[in-house]
């Protein structure tokens, strides 16, 4: 066919697309909600012009959102986003497709798609978006799990702690699944969720994941935010009290661990670099540091910061992530100043909100289950089994 009758043709296409184009939907969506198939999106890349997959031995298929059927590309695939006219669309090793939305999985879906040196599991998508092409990952829940669970917790930890890490991880997860973070994905592969990285053979994990099939902690509204962190410091937070956020799921409990091991920490901050980076242009010798409210479990909810009558009121949390959650541990610290530094000195390593995993991990070499060691960081939470 004559080059420019197929770019006309592509192009009006492409607008009949257009106006169909509804958001891409989740395949457990119209299904009962909380159920083994759900599926969980994390994103793996945003505004890229380009992406390249492959899979060792195995077919790649391509699939737009409007078709059905697969098409079969070799073992490794090329997307691009390229120009028909005025138009942008997606082309996979050279041809064009008329879905803003395209899914490339291997066969047989057991195996695994390389991207960017990585293993995933699952379906890699494609959608062309204003800023570029945003790459996401669906995989099973379970297999998700499977996955990410040694980044959050070290393998070698007892089996019963292990175990309730997967149960808070799924809770987690399918918390995310019904609020996601946007129409694309449910969550993000670092610490702002759960640290992902794709294929992670673990026969541990794996131990525990299945032992726990299906497990999550639940509210009357459903699965809860669960949330966790590395130790409390010797007793944990509620969530309202640590984000303002108005979720209220999680209690503050005591921690067994923390209690003998409160993990004291120390840092210096110089006063010139603390006004920089709130953007205040102020005096550093006039700095102040005003705590504004502190937690039963001692921890700052805001602080006042400034100098010279600028001042800025920020949560304790926000001071972490503007100074560096590695730097500042938790937000259960004090602080001394002298001529030209700060030196913030604390307790303890994370929000401090649900389950303290050093103390997980205590709690299991004490003998408790996984059950016993989740009702004690998730009170308020009950323990359910995913519907199949
Ligand atoms: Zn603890």
């Amino acid at each position: 066919m004559n080059p420019k009758i197929t770019t006309v043709l592509l192009f009006f296409a492409f607008l009949l697309q257009l106006n169909t184009y509804a958001a891409p939907t989740k395949p457990s969506e119209d299904e009962e909600p909380n159920h083994f198939s759900t599926v969980i999106r994390v994103v793996l890349d945003n505004r890229v012009r380009s992406a390249q997959l492959s899979t060792l031995r195995r077919l790649l298929y391509v699939r737009g959102d409007h078709s059905k059927s697969w098409k079969p590309l070799g073992a490794e695939a090329s997307v691009k986003e390229i120009s028909i006219g005025k138009e942008r669309v997606l082309a996979v090793n050279g041809t064009p497709f008329l879905s803003r939305h395209l899914a490339i999985e291997s066969t047989p879906t057991s195996s695994s798609i390389q991207y960017k040196s990585k293993n995933y599991r699952g379906t890699i998508q494609f959608h062309l978006m204003d800023w570029g092409i945003t790459v996401t990952n669906s995989l099973p829940l379970e297999n998700y799990l499977e996955d990410m669970l040694a980044s959050e917790m070290a393998p070698s930890w007892e089996m019963e702690a292990l175990k309730a890490q997967a149960v808070a991880s799924r809770t987690y997860a399918l918390y995310m699944a019904e609020h996601p973070k946007n129409a694309l994905y449910d969550l993000e592969p670092g610490t702002q969720d759960q640290v992902y990285g794709g294929v992670n053979e673990n026969n541990r994990v794996n131990s525990a994941v299945a032992a726990t099939r299906g497990e999550y902690l639940s509210s009357i509204r459903g699965p809860i935010k669960a949330y966790y962190h590395s130790r409390c410091g010797g007793k944990t937070e509620t969530d309202g009290s640590v984000w303002k956020s108005g979720h209220e799921s999680h209690r503050r409990v005591v921690c067994p661990y923390c209690q003998q091991n409160p993990f004291p920490w120390r840092v210096q901050v110089e006063k010139a670099e603390l006004l920089r980076l709130l953007g205040l242009n102020s005096v550093f010798s006039q700095l102040r540091i005003v705590a504004l409210g502190k937690s039963p479990s001692g921890r700052i909810d805001k602080l006042k910061i400034g100098a010279d009558g600028n001042e800025k009121t920020l949560l304790s949390d926000q001071l972490r992530r503007l100074l560096g959650y590695d730097k500042i541990k938790s937000t259960r610290f004090d602080w001394t100043m002298d001529d030209h530094s700060v030196v913030f000195e604390g307790f303890g390593s994370g929000h401090g909100v649900g389950m303290c995993q050093w103390g997980a991990q205590y709690l299991a070499k004490k003998g408790k289950t996984h059950r016993e060691i989740l009702a004690h960081y998730y009170p308020a939470a009950t323990l359910k089994t995913l519907k199949n």
